[in-house]
């Protein structure tokens, strides 16, 4: 059923817990913990509780779930890196470099970015 945890799903054991992970926050229907490969000195990510392959798919079928996660990455970037400028990041797919393939935001902060991404 749409949603449903993934057995073979990475992030579906992190919310379950048989991975673990460096969690930030947490609510009723997401996680937040941090990247275990930062790419930036505030790298965490953000994945709603159910399982959808990427962030358009879990909007069409859930929107207040992806509302959540966005804010969320909006409360997790002020815990972690205060007022200034954060980014948000959903690869999408494996050509924009989508690897683990649960919906999942990046909040990347304490560092400046460039514009157009890489
Ligand atoms: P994607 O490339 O799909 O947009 O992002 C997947 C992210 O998951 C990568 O930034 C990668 O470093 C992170 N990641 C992969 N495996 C693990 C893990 O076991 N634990 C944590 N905390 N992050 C992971
Ligand atoms: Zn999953």
């Amino acid at each position: 059923m749409a949603g449903e945890p993934q057995a073979d799903c990475l992030f579906c054991k992190i919310v379950k817990g048989e991975v673990p992970a460096t969690v930030v926050k947490e609510t009723e229907t997401t996680v937040a913990f941090r990247d275990i490969n930062p790419q930036a000195p505030v790298h965490v990510l953000v994945i709603p509780k159910v399982h959808y392959a990427d962030a358009g798919s879990l909007a069409a079928a859930e929107p207040g779930i992806a509302a959540d996660v966005l804010r969320e990455a909006g409360e997790v970037a002020l815990q972690e890196n205060g007022e200034k400028g954060f980014r948000i990041v959903f690869n999408t797919g494996a050509g924009a470099g989508q690897t683990v393939f649960h919906a999942h935001a990046h909040v990347l902060g304490g560092r400046g970015f460039n514009w157009p991404p890489g």
